[in-house]
């Protein structure tokens, strides 16, 4: 084992009267990756400074990495012995990063990774992975209520990695890729393409497959169109992502000319490529379209349908109103539905209100799960819609028992590279206050030109009118959308992304708002992406 090296100092380990290291055994070092708790790892560093090598680097690597791996130890303790060290290695950065991305502050790999590039840090093929995974997860636990400034770092990172010895491969390129969906970061999005255009990248089939997908799913439908117009070979995926790209968009027609034309070319469609088809005839309403593909996936191309296939026919033949043969349907799978598959049917019921359906259906769903807050919430509505306050109460009293909560509605948007996150009603943001002032007068002026609140949406049997209107007025698609119109140029696009499925008062505004300001609004929620222009909908109100 090599000595310490003179630019490591571990000052707080070091004592006046330890042994040299030829008096006392070397300390179990094998042991370290198997330390189970914070305990145990504190027994090793006392056992490596009586053995003096509490300034060795690769002593000290290990003993942060025992801290770092072990879930129920302690990041705090790793950040404490890795403070005391002057110049750490690239190693030592990497372990934090790869402690802190999967601990609850996964932001703080990037902060560390900041710290080490200003003393000089040149990252290697193990850095990129850690903070990629940090940003994503700190989009995913949602670490920085308000202002979630991850995007704008995670540019700055590729941008700093970029300006380092690191050379990345188009393997690099698409993990890349993958964490601008996670992140829904349109623009550093663009930014990547730009770079992988200059590097030669875009040779690859897979990153313009991958190039296609992040712009589908951060909102823009143009830039993924011409990734895939530019492409001089495209195989399965390249052809199926443009059909999921147009399905999800709510382009129903232009999904299935994609997909005719990508037969003409003679590529073999696959089970993603008919998600993509099923998907987009449920979404547009182009039911008879929805069965013949169906059936051609099973009888031409002989593809086992998945559950994911099943939901799509449930979802097509529910949202076109067919609710007793999407529930014979489920009833006659040759395999064991799931809640998903039945919710998917709850979710028609309530779009057609048929009440009585409804709760059959959920019925059914509690025998597989119970614990899904969501399903009360549209079941509750219904109640509230037909007058049937006793079942609503019911119902909530369930929900109590059960411990069953209601996920908040939350919406986001993206303004100078930091996402703003906006929940129904709330005074968290720093500019609530003044968004909800500038609601009020916006929906004066909504109302000027038709908008009706839907107030039938609100489940207060013991609310007044005016009152269900306020809490209609404060949602979290408004909220964000309000911070869109008063934060961005004139004329440019808003784009907001919701937790949930957009509400339906919500989706009625959105069409003014881009009438009566001239601003196209995107909109991506739980299920889809509503394009809203001119006082219109891409959906044409079919969702
Ligand atoms: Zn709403
Ligand atoms: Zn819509």
């Amino acid at each position: 084992m090599a000595m310490a090296t003179s630019t490591l100092q571990l000052t707080h380990l070091s004592s006046p009267n330890i042994a040299t290291p030829h008096e006392v055994p070397f300390p179990p070092l094998f042991l370290l990756p198997r330390c189970s708790s914070l305990r145990e790892t504190k027994q090793i560093q006392a056992a490596i400074i009586k053995s003096q090598l509490q300034h060795d680097i690769s002593v000290l690597t290990k003993l942060i990495n025992s801290c770092t791996a072990n879930p129920s130890s302690s990041m705090d303790h790793a950040q404490h012995l890795f403070d005391r060290i002057t110049q750490p290695d690239i190693v030592l950065f990497n372990t934090m990063a790869r402690g802190y991305a999967r601990s609850h502050y996964p932001v703080r790999a990037v902060d560390l990774f900041a710290r080490g590039l200003n003393l000089g840090l040149h990252p290697d093929d193990y850095t990129f992975p850690s903070l990629l995974k940090a940003c994503a997860n700190a989009k995913a636990i949602g670490e920085g209520y308000t202002r979630n400034s991850r995007p704008n770092e995670a540019l700055a990172l590729f941008r700093k990695l970029q300006a380092s010895n690191l050379k990345p491969t188009y393997v690099t390129m698409l993990s890349v890729l993958s964490s601008c969906v996670m992140l829904g970061a349109l623009e550093l999005g663009k930014w990547i393409h730009e770079y992988i255009r200059k590097n030669g990248f875009n040779e690859y089939v897979k990153v313009n497959t991958a190039l296609i997908d992040m712009y589908a799913k951060c909102g823009s439908l143009d830039d993924a169109v011409s990734v895939f117009e530019d492409m001089q070979y495209r195989d399965t995926q390249a052809w199926s992502a443009m059909v999921v790209t147009y399905a999800i968009h709510g382009r129903g027609s232009k999904a299935i000319s994609i997909f005719e034309e990508m037969k003409r070319a003679g590529v073999q469609p696959d089970e993603i490529t008919f998600l993509g088809i099923l998907y987009a005839c449920s979404h547009t309403g182009l039911v008879d379209e929805g069965c013949k593909y169906f059936r051609s996936m099973v009888d031409h191309y002989g593809i086992v349908p998945s559950i994911k296939h099943y939901g799509c026919m449930v979802d097509l033949l529910g949202r076109a109103g067919r609710l007793d043969e999407a529930f014979r349907f489920i009833e006659d799978l040759p395999i064991n539905p799931t809640a998903i598959l039945w919710r998917t049917l709850l979710s028609a019921c309530s779009s057609h209100d048929d009440v009585e359906l409804a709760k059959h259906v959920m019925e059914r769903i509690f025998e597989l799960d119970d614990s899904h807050g969501g399903d009360y919430v549209i079941l509750s509505n219904m109640f509230a819609r037909a007058g049937r306050w006793e079942d609503v109460n019911n119902l909530r009293k369930m929900m109590k028992d059960r411990g069953v909560v209601k996920i908040p509605g939350c919406s986001s948007i993206e303004v100078d590279n930091v996402v703003h996150e906006f929940f129904s009603a709330d005074g968290t943001h720093s500019e609530s206050r003044g968004l909800h002032r500038i609601l009020d007068d916006l929906i004066k002026e909504l109302k000027l030109v038709g908008y009706v609140p839907d107030t039938s949406l609100v489940v207060h049997a013991d609310m007044r009118e005016e009152e269900k209107e306020a809490t209609l007025r404060y949602h979290s698609e408004k909220l964000a959308i309000a911070f869109g119109l008063i934060n961005t140029p004139p004329g440019t696009t808003i784009r907001v992304v919701k937790n949930l499925r957009i509400c339906g008062d919500c989706h009625s505004a959105a069409k003014l708002i881009s009438m009566i300001f001239g601003r196209p609004i995107i909109l991506r929620d739980l299920q889809r992406f509503h394009h809203f222009k001119d006082g219109k909908c891409s959906c044409g109100d079919y969702w």
